[in-house]
């Protein structure tokens, strides 16, 4: 009884010396395994945010069915519009449309005038007389054209040699995400699209997608990813 007051401090700190390093140890793996978690839990939330996103893809791998047809097409000739068409017969989703409006009327407040918008919704039935009519590796195949979709367009300019050498294109690649759009064939990423450079070509995603886009140099597949 007598030595047990002195024992007794003695064991305990024998025991917090052992502890120290076995809780450091613990302490570190926590943050570890919390650290991998936020990281990876960073990553899934990214790329289910843009799942959810319910941005639409379509390329070989992605085809659309035969049946589909977006809600609200309107005809841009009927529509208030800042910018030329080179039909009376060019179609985009309302929302396409309307980003698309916003978009020329901000270039022309530039002073940045003279788009002609040559293309916009195209059937499923219409790709099949397209790619019937083309030469081979020249047109999508039926439901594998992103002109299904009425969320892309392709546009020109007058007196092109080439629209990529105009004004309205440097403006379209500087501020065509601020829009919502982006452009869908970029030079060096056919490799990724399947589809060679289409400087005239654009997609509408959004705003928030558009911009990291456009930011990080990204395809659409790349995004989605
Ligand atoms: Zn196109």
């Amino acid at each position: 009884m007598q030595n047990k007051p002195v024992h007794h401090p003695k064991k305990r700190a024998r025991r917090q010396k052992d502890a120290l390093p076995r809780l450091l140890i613990l302490l570190l793996a926590a943050i570890l395994a919390f650290g991998a978690g936020y990281y990876f839990g960073q990553k899934n939330g990214a790329a289910q945010r843009r799942r959810a996103s319910g941005i639409l893809i379509v390329n070989e791998q992605n085809p659309l069915s035969a049946d589909y047809v977006p809600d609200e097409l309107v005809n841009l000739y009927e529509m208030r519009h800042s910018f030329r068409l080179s039909r009376a017969d060019i179609y985009l989703t309302y929302s396409a449309y309307l980003a698309a409006q916003e978009m020329f009327a901000a270039a022309e407040a530039e002073n940045v005038n003279g788009f002609t918008i040559t293309s916009g919704y195209r059937s499923y039935q219409r790709q099949a007389e397209v790619y019937a009519e083309s030469k081979p590796g020249y047109a999508q195949k039926p439901g594998c054209s992103e002109h299904q979709t009425g969320l892309c367009f392709d546009v020109t300019a007058e007196n092109t040699g080439g629209f990529e050498n105009t004004p309205q294109y440097a403006w379209l690649r500087k501020n065509a995400h601020k829009y919502g759009f982006i452009q869908r064939y970029p030079a060096d990423k056919a490799s990724v699209t399947g589809i060679s450079y289409e400087p005239w070509h654009y997609r509408f995603v959004g705003v928030d997608a558009a911009t990291e886009i456009y930011k990080n140099n990204l395809t659409l597949e790349e995004y989605l990813k």
